[in-house]
């Protein structure tokens, strides 16, 4: 089994990238954000509670992602393998996804980061914003607002990893074709 988290801040390319290595390795992609999006889009009583919560940028509750991502691993029993996009986000995120996996006889092989300076990702997501309609790529206030809370409450999740030396940094700028190829060779190294 191959469980990959993926990591980085808001417009780094964890979903783009996180497609590409699924489809290779036939795994599981897990997107709290795009699930919490077609609950909003469904009109859902999750979907309500969560929309006040990414239209300001904010994180939506950790016990709400945790139960998404625990019914999303149940309802894969035959999965080859997971890629986290999205998740963890938080320490007790990360946490309770250890507790779930070690619950599951599984483990996380590693938690690759997708590294790009702040600038770089206020312009792709404002580029995003105007062309996928995403409410929340739209606002510069609440993109810093992210990108703020990324640093405030995700990045510490990084020590986390690097005790556990599953921590590995990688660059992510440049075409989408050679980012995937650096992704692709650590993969292989696993
Ligand atoms: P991005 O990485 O560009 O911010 P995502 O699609 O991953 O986009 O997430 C969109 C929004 O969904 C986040 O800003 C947050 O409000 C909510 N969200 C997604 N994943 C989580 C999570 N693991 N914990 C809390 N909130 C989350």
């Amino acid at each position: 089994m191959l469980n990959i988290v993926l990591f980085g801040a808001p417009g780094a390319g964890k979903g783009t990238q996180a497609a590409i290595l699924a489809g290779e390795h036939d795994l599981v992609h897990l997107s709290t954000g795009d699930i919490l999006r077609k609950e909003i889009a469904s009109g859902t009583e999750l979907g309500k509670q969560a929309q006040g919560f990414i239209d300001k940028g904010e994180f939506v509750p950790d016990r709400v992602v945790i139960d998404i991502i625990r019914s999303q691993i149940e309802q894969h029993p035959d999965a080859k393998g997971f890629i986290f996009d999205g998740f963890p986000r938080t320490t007790a995120q990360a946490e309770t996804l250890d507790r779930l996996m070690t619950e599951k006889g599984m483990q996380i092989a590693s938690m690759v980061a997708l590294d790009v300076e702040t600038g770089e990702l206020v312009k792709r997501l404002l580029k995003r914003g105007a062309s996928s309609g995403r409410a929340d790529d739209r606002s510069l206030d609440v993109i810093r607002n992210r990108i703020d809370v990324y640093h405030r409450k995700t990045e510490p999740i990084i020590g986390y990893y690097h005790t556990q030396k599953k921590y590995h940094p990688i660059d992510g700028t440049g075409d989408i074709a050679d980012i995937s190829d650096r992704l692709r060779r650590h993969v292989k190294g696993l």
